[in-house]
């Protein structure tokens, strides 16, 4: 039987199932890299302001 080894971290599974499964753990982590980048990226261009608390 052939098996399926996930191509981020070359952990191999026994269905075609499982490894979709296990992929979105790492499809997750890319996307979040992905926002974080673009925040990154972002703020450098726009940096923020300190907040400013309002003191009543
Ligand atoms: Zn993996």
């Amino acid at each position: 039987m052939r098996m399926h080894q996930c191509y981020y971290c070359e952990q191999l599974f026994e269905s075609k199932e499982q490894l979709y499964e296990h992929v979105e753990i790492h499809s997750d982590i890319e996307r979040n890299k992905e926002i974080m980048d673009r925040k990154k990226k972002a703020e450098e261009r726009d940096p923020v302001k300190p907040k400013v608390k309002k003191v009543e």
